[in-house]
């Protein structure tokens, strides 16, 4: 691993109270309705869990999908593939469909379309952090955090080769000597 620091880019606190607001809204927008929450692994775990802790009103099932991701690189392949299908069948349901990061917008046209192929009845998306700047698809986000700079983050469940999951912050890896 290069030799780094992590800088803090946005604090546990801010986290929490923009995942209560998200929470809120998507609250106000299923209330009393069944809503099956998908996360994407591994990086929208934490979120995932904190966005559905503060969901009121509404009935919720969660699944799980995962999908390939950066691996050990910093930069992405522009290749999805898909580790671990859903378990929940789809068709019919009201989905919310849950990602750390949108990117350049491949993973989630891919992912997006894998579950619009089964016919939900409706499918959103939220996604904690946008970077817009390297965007090469236009994708559909319902529910957005934060807009950040096209820069390298981990924490809050975002990993750099499955380090730094744990950190209650997102961080920048700041390469050193470079
Ligand atoms: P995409 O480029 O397809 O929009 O994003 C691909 C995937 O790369 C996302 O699911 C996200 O998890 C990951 N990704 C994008 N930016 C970063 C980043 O700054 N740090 C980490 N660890 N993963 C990222």
């Amino acid at each position: 691993m290069r030799l780094h620091r992590i800088e803090p880019l946005i604090e546990a606190d801010a986290l929490s109270a923009r995942v209560r607001d998200l929470a809120m809204q998507i609250s106000v927008d299923y209330q009393g309705r069944d809503l099956l929450v998908v996360g994407i692994l591994k990086g929208a775990f934490v979120f995932c869990a904190d966005l559905l802790r503060n969901l009121h009103g509404l009935r919720t099932q969660v699944d799980f999908i995962a999908c390939s991701s950066y691996g050990v690189a910093t930069e992405t392949s522009g290749v999805v593939r898909i580790l671990k299908d859903l378990n929940e069948p789809v068709t019919g349901r009201e989905v919310l469909l849950v990602e750390d990061i949108v990117d350049t917008g491949l993973t989630l046209q891919y992912l997006q379309a894998h579950l619009h192929r089964q016919h939900p009845r409706s499918l959103r998306t939220a996604v904690l952090l946008d970077k817009p700047y390297r965007r090469q698809v236009s994708v559909q986000v319902d529910y957005r955090g934060f807009e950040i700079p096209d820069v390298f983050v981990v924490g809050y469940g975002i990993d750099w080769a499955e380090h730094y999951r744990h950190l209650p912050y997102i961080g920048v890896v700041r390469f050193l000597n470079d």
